[in-house]
């Protein structure tokens, strides 16, 4: 994979979803920067949620439909394969997000393949840079065998990463059970390892109406903006640059230049296009950035946060990228759904990590400890409660066993889980998806998204198809297998799991 000695990064003005109008920029930006997809193209666009609850969480797609569009005018006959492909946030099908978002139907009317990545075959490619976390990494066969990569994200801020602009969006292109491998307090250091399974030819950021302050339902910020790039790190460092964040002090991005996969240095990245640099940070004047911890995001709600620091083999005093920012998510989903869910909930207490301090939980006040690595001793409700230690080391998580989490199994024992005053949630990470369980399990009066009548009948079609997709995969499993006839860009045979 090359990144260009000389990045470049187009900041084009674009105020409206036309879809028309974002083809004629995305072809001249493809044109600028002399590139001409080619084989198996694959735009990947950021859906991690989608549909009426989280209308500004997603690549639109207008967007994508402008970008495919453009791909075909420049691409032509060069291209064998034009495809879409995504894997939205654990546990949905991306079927859901797919048809959600509106994707499915745009795809159609243009005539594109569409990959929903947890139903692929996972290919294991292996990784060799120094002070990687593992030896291999899991993706899907069309990300591994794609020859010209399209980025699609929706620029956002994100509460455990700062922001989700390009690098960040990797997050994606791995299925459930490879994802929350090291999705914690590592997340930064799993999304600069990613960058060695590919690298984009191609950028083009959905700014038009940027997302500020969370991930899943991020406040609207009309930037009227569409940016585009040939060097991912690069890219992500002019965006920070609009929004006033030093890019070096987010983490992924400062890893992966590191890792070589390119500069966050301004004045080594060459910026064109109708809007300068100095238009675009007057523009997003005032956009805010999701990093809080999580026991100042609660202040002043009937949830009362406590967050220790993670394992102490592991270096830092607070887990970024796990159990206390998905509770965040968590909440705000509830929130949109119920708009009562804050009078909804009783008092209660969210602990994490290895919190020292007092609990003071008053009678009939739940006390959850949220993840493997919730520790604490002390006395709760006159009882004297010791709650363990139960983190793994990361280095006795096998990839190539990991299991993904089944929605169904976990409404199942969701509430039994529940009863007790004093809660304890396993897992590492424990997901949104589990976090919305838990809190509308202590809180009868709050809507369970899950539960939804209207949403029922398309989630449980999908699920089926999803499920039905995988097991025709196992069957296919051994053929490849047996064949040897998968090739990584190249490379020998890799496991498919
Ligand atoms: S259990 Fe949760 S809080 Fe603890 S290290 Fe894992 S992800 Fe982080």
């Amino acid at each position: 994979m090359k990144i260009p000695a000389e990045p470049k990064v187009i900041l084009r003005s674009c105020r409206d979803y036309d879809p028309e109008r974002i083809r004629t920029i995305i072809r001249e930006g493809l044109e600028e920067l002399g590139l001409r997809p080619f084989g198996r193209t694959l735009v990947k666009p950021n859906l991690v949620a989608a549909g009426p609850l989280f209308p500004y969480a997603y690549t639109r797609p207008e967007f994508g439909e402008g970008v495919l569009r453009a791909l075909r005018d420049v691409g032509g006959s060069a291209m064998t394969e034009l495809a879409a492909g995504e894997r939205c946030g654990i546990t949905v099908p991306t079927r859901v997000a797919m048809r959600e978002s509106g994707w499915d139907a745009m795809l159609k009317k243009v005539d594109v393949k569409r990959y929903c990545f947890e139903e692929e075959q996972q290919v294991e490619i292996p990784i060799s840079h120094p002070n990687r976390l593992r030896d291999y990494l899991f993706t899907p066969e069309p990300i591994a065998r794609a020859d010209f990569f399209v980025n699609c994200p929706k620029f956002k801020a994100h509460p455990w990463t700062t922001v989700t602009f390009s690098l960040k969006a990797y997050i994606g292109i791995q299925d459930d059970r490879h994802r929350l491998i090291d999705h914690d307090h590592k997340l930064n250091e799993k999304i600069a390892d990613l960058q060695h399974i590919i690298q984009p030819s191609f950028i083009a950021i959905d700014a038009i109406t940027a997302g500020e302050g969370r991930m899943l339902t991020p406040t609207p910020f009309p930037l009227g903006m569409i940016i585009m790039g040939n060097s991912q790190v690069a890219f992500d460092a002019v965006c920070c640059n609009i929004i006033g964040v030093d890019p070096n002090s987010v983490d992924h991005i400062r890893l992966a230049a590191e890792h070589g996969f390119g500069t966050t240095d301004l004045s080594k990245i060459k910026i064109t296009g109708d809007v300068s640099l100095d238009e675009a940070k007057a523009r997003a004047k005032g956009f805010k950035v999701g990093l809080i911890r999580v026991e100042k995001y609660f202040e002043g709600t009937n949830i009362t946060a406590y967050a220790g620091p993670p394992p102490e083999s592991e270096a830092g005093d607070y887990c970024w990228g796990g159990c206390p920012g998905a509770i965040e998510e968590a909440i705000e989903i509830l929130r949109v759904f119920d708009k009562e869910t804050d009078k909804k909930l009783p008092r209660m207490h969210v602990v994490f990590g290895k919190y020292d301090g007092a609990i003071n939980a008053g009678p009939g006040e739940k006390v959850i400890f949220i993840g493997d690595c919730a520790d604490w001793k002390g006395t709760l409700h006159d009882k004297p409660i010791e709650i363990k230690n139960l983190y793994k080391d990361r280095s006795t998580l096998d990839p190539h066993t990991a299991t993904s989490q089944d929605i169904f199994a976990k409404l199942a024992s969701a509430k039994s889980k529940l009863a007790s005053d004093v809660i304890r949630l396993e897992g590492c990470p424990v997901s949104v998806a589990e976090q919305v369980l838990a809190l509308v399990g202590v809180a009868p009066g709050v809507k369970n998204p899950y539960l939804d009548r209207s949403n029922m009948l398309t989630f449980t079609r999908a699920y089926l198809g999803w499920k039905a997709r995988v097991t025709l995969n196992k069957l296919q499993r051994k053929r490849y297998q047996q064949n040897g006839t998968f090739q990584h860009r190249g490379q020998a045979a890799p496991e498919l799991a």
